[in-house]
């Protein structure tokens, strides 16, 4: 792993509060790219819908673990959110914008499209009764536009 790597991975029960937990934990991680706020917004809501997804449909509020990977990788953060719940039957179906299989229960169906429009790669793999993985990627565009900001980091 070189200096500009570095990884993390963190599993939850399948509770709605660990839901917050898990988006602030990336957020965290993320930081260490100087994102914007947008930025950190997106990844965290990014991780919000994959998130509730596993405990709402792929556990259906029961029991059962979530294992959320992060790394870094140069100025691109790669994110897998993974559960082994009951899994997707038809993923492309899945992703369509207001798709859900729970309509009755106030879902929208736009889960997966926040997660398209907010990161810039969306995987999804599922095997029914195995579980579900969302593979996620974004870049991190660094504002050096301005030249004096350059190496100059509060971070450091
Ligand atoms: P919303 O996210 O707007 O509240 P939703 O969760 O139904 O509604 P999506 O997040 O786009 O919409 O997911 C679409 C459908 O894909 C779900 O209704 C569900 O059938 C299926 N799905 C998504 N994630 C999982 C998962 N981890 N395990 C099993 N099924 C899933
Ligand atoms: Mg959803």
């Amino acid at each position: 792993m070189n200096k500009f790597e570095n990884e993390m991975k963190l599993e939850i029960v399948s509770k709605s509060n660990n839901e917050a937990f898990a988006r602030i934990t990336v957020a965290a991680f993320a930081a260490q790219l100087d994102p914007t706020i947008e930025e950190i917004a997106d990844i965290k809501t990014a991780v919000s819908e994959a998130v509730t997804n596993s405990i709402i449909h792929g556990y259906e509020n029961g029991e059962g673990k979530i294992t959320i990977k992060a790394k870094i990788s140069e100025n691109t953060i790669y994110i897998e959110i993974s559960d082994l719940g009951k899994g997707i039957e038809d993923v492309e179906t899945a992703k369509q914008p207001l798709y859900t299989s729970k309509p009755d229960l106030e879902r929208s169906g736009m889960g997966f499209t926040i997660m398209e429009s907010f990161m810039d790669e969306v995987k999804v793999e599922s095997i029914v009764g195995l579980g579900t993985k969302v593979s996620m990627k974004k870049k991190i565009k660094k504002e050096s536009l301005n030249p004096i900001n350059e190496g100059d980091s509060i971070n450091s």
